[in-house]
C-alpha cells in the first residue's frame, strides 16, 4: 500500500461510526481525495486539533481501494475566522462547491490548492467584499480547469467587444463559454442554439474582466453589482461542471462557430 504525504484543505468532514471521520480533501499533490481518519473523536486522539471543513492540514495517508486512510495529521491553519462568520462561511461554501463541480477526478493541480488557500486567506483577512472573493475564486478556478470565459470578444464571430458596441446589448451564453454580440445572439436564437443566454450589462462585464486579472487578495466588486456578478459566474461554473447535462452537450469544447455566424 502506497504511503504518501501531502497538504490538503478539508472540503467535508463526516462522522463515521463511533470515533471515525470520513474526510474529503483537496490536496496539493493528489487532487481530490476521500479518506478515513480513525479514532479522531476519542479524547486522546492522536490527531490533536479538530478536523473541520476549511482546515488546511499536513497529513500522512496510505492508499486504499475506495478510501485512503489518514494515519497522521497536523492542522496548519484552521481558518476559524471564516467558519465563525456567516457571510464569510457562505462565500467559502460556494468556493468548495465550485471545487467539487470543476475538479473532475484524480488530476492534482497545485494551482487549485494554492488558489483555494489564498482565497480562504483573503476571506479571513477582510471585513467586506466576501462575494467578490467567491466570484473571483470561481472564475479563476474555471480558468485553471480549462474553461476560460471569453470576455474580450464575441464567442461566435470573435469580433472584439469594443467593435460591437452600438450594435445592441451584449449577452452572456454559459453553454458557449462567454459573451455573444447582439447579431450572433439573434442568429443563434433562430437556429435554436443560444440556450440560456441573457443580457450582460457593460458594468457587469467590466467587473468580471477585473476579477479575472486582479490577484484574489485585491478583488473588489462595486456595491450593488455583487449579486449580478455572482449569478453570471455561477451560471458559467454550472454549465461546465463535469457530469452536468448542460456541459455534456455544450459546444464549448468543440465549438461549431459556423452555425452561429449571423447570416
Ligand atoms: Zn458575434
Amino acid at each position: 500500500m502506497a504511503v504518501y504525504k501531502s497538504k490538503g484543505i478539508v472540503l467535508r468532514s463526516i462522522r463515521y461510526g463511533e470515533a471515525d471521520r470520513i474526510l474529503d480533501l483537496y490536496t496539493r499533490d493528489a487532487g481530490l481525495v476521500s479518506a478515513i481518519a480513525k479514532g479522531i473523536r476519542r479524547t486522546k486522539s492522536r490527531f490533536g486539533g479538530r478536523l473541520e471543513p476549511l482546515s488546511c492540514v499536513d497529513f500522512l495517508a496510505y492508499e486504499g481501494r475506495t478510501l485512503d486512510t489518514v494515519t497522521q495529521v497536523e492542522v496548519l491553519r484552521s481558518f476559524h475566522g471564516v467558519r465563525e462568520n456567516l457571510k464569510r462561511l457562505e462565500a467559502a461554501g460556494g468556493m468548495l462547491s465550485a471545487v467539487r463541480a470543476l475538479s473532475g477526478g484524480d488530476e492534482a493541480d497545485r494551482r487549485v490548492f494554492n488558489l483555494l488557500y489564498h482565497a480562504l486567506d483573503a476571506l479571513e483577512g477582510r471585513e467586506t467584499g466576501f462575494e467578490a472573493v467567491g466570484a473571483a475564486f470561481a472564475l479563476k478556478l474555471s480558468i485553471l480547469a480549462g474553461y476560460t470565459p471569453r470576455l474580450d470578444a464575441c464567442v461566435s464571430c470573435e469580433r472584439d467587444l469594443a467593435e460591437v458596441t452600438g450594435e445592441g446589448p451584449l449577452y452572456f451564453a454559459p453553454p458557449l463559454g462567454g459573451v455573444l454580440c447582439a447579431g450572433c445572439r439573434s442568429a443563434s436564437r433562430e437556429a435554436g442554439l443560444a440556450g440560456d443566454s441573457y443580457p450582460l450589462e457593460p458594468d457587469i462585464l467590466a467587473a468580471l474582466q477585473d476579477l479575472v486579472v486582479r490577484p484574489i487578495r485585491e478583488v473588489v466588486v462595486e456595491e450593488g453589482l455583487e449579486e449580478s456578478v455572482r449569478r453570471v459566474v455561477a451560471s458559467h461554473v454550472l454549465a461546465h461542471a463535469p457530469g452536468n447535462a448542460a456541459s455534456s452537450n455544450a459546444s464549448f469544447a468543440t465549438p461549431d462557430r459556423r452555425t452561429l455566424r449571423p447570416a
